[in-house]
């Protein structure tokens, strides 16, 4: 019904630089609006999508969106984020993955380095020799990988050692408590250093406060994305944001000082 009825939205969060506080990325989310104005978490949906067997013509229209958006910013600014989406288990099992990705990328006419694929520990561990194959044809394409919620699933050196991965994105579970749990704080140096040793990047999710900032600068986190900087937010803010007005400069300065 959502399909028919065109209620599927996108929204978009800024992954900021956490020195510069300049925006770097957007991570697309999907967003299943009601024309009562109620809203279903992708949480909610996703599962049903997979179970029904929906998932992946749900999953092709946000990243075709996400890409035609993305595609748009790029030509209105000459400059533009590069675009994180989140690809589900399902998704990533379906044959026509890849071929159908090289082709959507092609008719946005955008590079592949414009465009991160997210993925979950658990998806990536799944199949382990099928998944490699698939991993390898994205590496080849040139997509960047994204370990995602890293932290909380299988956390396995071996795959962040052998798999063709760019980037872990710290689970937000770890950043909410940062002021006050040590076990957080430590949990996290040690994901940010050992990120930063094997030449990822690192991103964590979930700022919402200044102090969240400080320490993970603190710790050499190049990268993060919360509502200290922006929620998900439709694409109209990333113009803005594009056009030189980040809202959150005011806010997330304080701990920059
Ligand atoms: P995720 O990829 O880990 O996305 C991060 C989630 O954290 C998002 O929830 C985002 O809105 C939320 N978030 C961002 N900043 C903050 C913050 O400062 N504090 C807190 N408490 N939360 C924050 P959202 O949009 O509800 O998405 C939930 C999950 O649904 C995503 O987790 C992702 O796994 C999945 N998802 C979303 N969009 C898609 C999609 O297009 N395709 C697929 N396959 N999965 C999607
Ligand atoms: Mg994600
Ligand atoms: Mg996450």
């Amino acid at each position: 019904r959502a399909l028919e009825r065109n209620e599927l939205t996108l929204v978009y969060q800024p992954i900021v630089d956490l020195r510069s506080l300049e925006m770097r990325g957007v991570e697309a989310l999907l967003r299943w609006s009601q024309p009562d104005g109620l809203v279903i978490p992708p949480r909610d949906f996703i599962r049903v999508a997979e179970e029904t067997g929906l998932v992946h013509r749900l999953s092709q229209l946000a990243v075709r969106q996400a890409f035609d958006d993305l595609a748009g910013w790029w030509r209105e600014f000459g400059h533009g984020p590069w675009l994180a989406v989140n690809i589900s288990g399902a998704q990533f099992r379906e044959p026509r993955f890849v071929p159908e990705l090289q082709a959507m990328l092609e008719q946005a006419g955008l590079r592949p380095d414009q465009v991160h694929l997210e993925i979950t520990e658990d998806v990536l561990i799944e199949n382990l020799a099928r998944n490699r194959a698939v991993l390898d044809q994205l590496d080849e394409i040139g997509l960047k990988l994204v370990v995602d919620d890293f932290g909380v699933g299988y956390s396995s050196m071996a795959y962040i050692k052998n798999f063709p991965v760019s980037t872990i994105k710290i689970d937000q579970g770890f950043v909410r408590d940062l002021e006050i749990d040590r076990d957080d704080q430590a949990i996290t140096r040690t994901i940010c250093n050992l990120s930063s040793a094997l030449r990822l990047d690192t991103v964590a999710e979930g700022i919402e406060h200044p102090a969240q900032l400080e320490a993970l600068r603190s710790y050499g986190c190049p990268l993060g994305q919360g509502y200290l900087f922006l929620e998900a937010s439709g694409p109209d803010a990333i113009r803005e944001i594009l056009a030189g007005h980040p809202p959150w400069l005011e806010r997330a300065a304080v701990a920059v000082q």
